[in-house]
């Protein structure tokens, strides 16, 4: 069996929620595997040290190249130190999409994107279940896994995994010549909204399903009566009904809620994937086949324009 890696995505000195997740798909590889994370940057031992009281083997390297997210440079350390059949599992997020295709073809290993679940290894082939047509039909892909694969893991598709604490292994004199082509220019601050959606404890979030701006209205009345903030999907921030501050996504905000709604949204993993925290999911969509139901702890087959009045009478009678 390939031994099996977990690249960590962190910031600020915290791991990202993927790191946990990406544990459990690998448990789903292979119960036993002692899965090995890979930590890069720059001054990394305190989160090598939260990586290392869940990953038995965490490997670090520590380099000033590595100081901002730039998937040339990881992409050259990680060809250096990983063995050839290496099964590497990276997030589905925007960073992992950057590194993950380019980091096969020099590895010359299998490539498997926007994964949400794995199913297990028979021989040489590793059984994967991606989605097709936003979410509607679920494709089982079948993975040559004899030189190595790279996998995307979707976010959030895994509860994290506990693991068991291990050690930390300083692998930054391994990780060769990481001059790049690609340079980093600068991180920019996206400007802050009416609301800071990333503190809300409950959020009412609007999708492409709300049909019409004039229908925004009743969105508000039920945040309003529940005393959450209003959220919304890209295509209402595209269409300009409401501020880019309030978008929930891979290229918004990710937000950690305690109660998430999503009205008319579809559930595409790039919305999403902005919703974190393992929140209390309700989602109400007039297609019972929306992949959103798939995430939802509660789902409601309705029409938002007629449920949603209906919905905030009851509660403020309440
Ligand atoms: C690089 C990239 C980054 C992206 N980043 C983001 C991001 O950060 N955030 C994001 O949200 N998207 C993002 N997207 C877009 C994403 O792929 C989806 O297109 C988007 O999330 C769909 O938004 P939606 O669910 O509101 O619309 P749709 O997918 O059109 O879904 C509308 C839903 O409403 C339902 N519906 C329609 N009418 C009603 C009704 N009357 N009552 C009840 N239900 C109804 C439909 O059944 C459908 O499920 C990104 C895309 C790309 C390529």
């Amino acid at each position: 069996m390939a031994r099996i890696f977990a690249y960590i995505l962190h910031s600020n000195g915290e791991l990202d929620d993927s790191a946990l997740e990406l544990l459990a798909a690998a448990k789903r590889i292979d119960p036993d595997a002692d899965v090995t994370a890979i930590v890069t940057g720059s001054g990394i031992d305190d989160v090598c040290g939260k990586a290392a009281q869940s990953y038995k083997t965490v490997w670090k390297i520590d380099n000033e190249a590595l100081s901002y997210p730039n998937a040339e440079v990881v992409r050259k350390a990680l060809v250096n130190i990983l063995p050839a059949d290496s099964i590497v599992l990276l997030p589905h997020d925007h960073f992992g999409m950057d590194l993950g295709p380019g980091l096969s073809i020099k590895m010359d290993s299998s490539f498997v994107s926007d994964v949400v679940d794995i199913e297990k290894v028979e021989g040489n082939t590793l059984k994967v279940i991606r989605q097709e047509f936003t979410g509607q039909v679920s494709t089982h892909v079948h993975c040559d896994i004899s030189s190595g694969a790279v996998v995307n893991m979707r976010p959030g598709v895994c509860q994290p995994a506990e693991g068991q604490a291990g050690e930390v292994v300083d692998k930054s004199g391994e990780a060769g010549d990481l001059s790049a082509k690609r340079k980093f220019v600068e991180i920019q601050e996206a400007e802050a909204g009416e609301v800071d959606i990333t503190k809300s404890d409950v959020l009412v979030s609007v999708g492409r399903g709300i049909e019409d701006e004039d229908n925004l209205e009743i969105v508000f009345e039920l945040a309003g009566a529940m005393g959450a903030d209003v959220s919304c999907s890209r295509p209402i921030v595209d269409a300009k009904w409401l501020e880019k501050a309030r978008q929930v996504g891979t290229s918004g905000k990710t937000v950690k809620p305690k109660l998430y709604m999503a009205l008319g949204i579809s559930g595409s993993f790039q919305h999403v994937g902005g919703v974190k925290g393992n929140p209390f999911i309700v989602a109400i969509n007039k297609n019972p086949k929306a992949p959103i139901f798939q995430v939802a702890d509660v789902g409601v087959e309705a029409d938002i324009l007629e449920f949603v009045p209906e919905l905030t009478e009851k509660i403020k009678e309440l």
